[in-house]
């Protein structure tokens, strides 16, 4: 079936004892044993399983296309989740863009660890080749990326990866494109990751995190066990808002992409404006690629103002639709300062803002950044 379908029915089913349509919350922590000691239904201890998360975990792994999926308590937990599987010595290859806290768990919750990690622009795909080792095992690819919509095309990772060896878990960070604009497992990509706190949630009002995978490997069955003894879990209520959100997920994608195109087009040809990034405009280094590896471009965009930090500044701080803060996905528009966000040694440009377009009419979000800009 269809996106559209999957995204309201996989994982549902109707309450065999009430009948009720929408998946109860069940706040048990805990369930009853048979009188010979089993777990007839299925379910024993909320850390392990729980009838929410395992709804969100089906449905996300028919979105994607994958065996399986895990649920966790937020986007980083899977990061960690994932790093705790690598042995001392093995190493990584991640974008040198990638979302800032995977290079923070990797240096500084596994500084000790002794992996080694090389931080590569992946959307050249020499460079990439360069960085594999004998000793690699976790490729990881963002696209886009954030802040500079970078795209690096999957199916020549999946094929560079492949050559260099069986022993490669490739992983891609779908949180920018959602499963409704890409589909990395089909690339043949092994895991996907998501923050669902993002898109999928797409409310701004729960963070959570998943990982789906195509098939069985160490590294998947690594960060289930991280996760059932190392407690990342997410609550059942966390869950069901997630799933709930997941109803709408593709409507709203697509929405948010018509509207980030009309805003990129706008951006692009206006003044104030000295460069926009947004795959969909046919200037975008990444277009043809994102042409060919996405269903359309996404909600995503960041722009660099004409002059400094403090006319970037100046512009959030005269928008008035545009809530200035952090996050991206939800209904919504944002606007962010990143380099602030990042700190002193930011590779973000001073003069770039980023924008999650969310779902209000784009003549008011036009009228909001022309004001800004002007
Ligand atoms: C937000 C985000 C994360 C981290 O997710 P949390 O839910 O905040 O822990 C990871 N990757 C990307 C691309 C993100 O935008």
């Amino acid at each position: 079936m269809k996106i559209e379908t999957r995204a309201v029915h996989a994982g549902r089913h109707i309450d065999p004892a009430t009948g009720a349509v929408t998946t109860p919350i069940h706040l048990s922590t805990t369930f009853e044993r048979s009188p010979a000691g089993e777990y007839p239904r299925g379910f024993s201890y909320s850390r392990e399983d729980n009838p929410n998360r395992r709804a969100l975990e089906e449905c996300l792994a028919s979105l994607e296309g994958g065996t399986q999926a895990l649920c966790f308590s937020s986007g980083l937990a899977v990061v960690t989740a994932l790093v705790q599987g690598l042995e001392p010595g093995d190493h990584i290859v991640a974008p040198d863009d990638v979302y800032w806290g995977l290079r923070k768990v990797i240096g500084e919750v596994f500084g000790k660890w002794g992996l080694e990690t090389s931080y590569v622009d992946m959307t050249n795909i020499d460079d990439f080749h360069a960085a594999l080792r004998p000793s690699t095992r976790l490729v990881w690819v963002e696209t886009p990326s954030n802040p500079l919509m970078k795209i690096t095309d999957l199916t020549a990772i999946v094929a560079l990866s492949r050559q260099a060896g069986p022993n490669i878990v490739t992983v891609c960070d779908g949180t920018f494109a959602t499963p409704v604009l890409q589909q990395p497992l089909d690339c043949g990509i092994d895991m996907v990751a998501h923050s669902t706190t993002k898109y999928l949630g797409g409310h701004s009002d729960v963070i959570g995190g998943a990982l789906i995978t195509r098939h069985e490997n160490y590294l998947f069955e690594r960060a289930r066990k991280s996760q059932r003894y190392g407690g990342s879990v997410p609550s059942p209520f966390d869950c069901w808002l997630t799933l709930r959100g997941i109803d709408t997920l593709p409507w709203r994608v697509r929405a948010q992409s018509e509207n980030a195109m009309k805003v990129a087009r706008f951006l692009a040809v206006h003044r104030a404006v000295e460069k926009v990034h947004y795959p969909g405009l046919p200037d975008h280094a990444g277009h043809k690629i994102a042409a060919r590896q996405m269903s359309a471009f996404g909600g995503m965009l960041s722009f660099q103002v004409r002059g400094t930090r403090e006319t970037a500044l100046g512009v959030a701080a005269k928008c008035k639709l545009f809530i200035r803060a952090t996050s991206l996905g939800g209904a919504h528009s944002l606007i962010e300062h990143r380099a602030s966000v990042e700190g002193p040694d930011t590779r973000t440009p001073q003069n770039l803002l980023r924008l999650s377009i969310g779902l209000e009419h784009t003549d008011d979000l036009i009228a909001d950044l022309e004001r800004a800009l002007t």
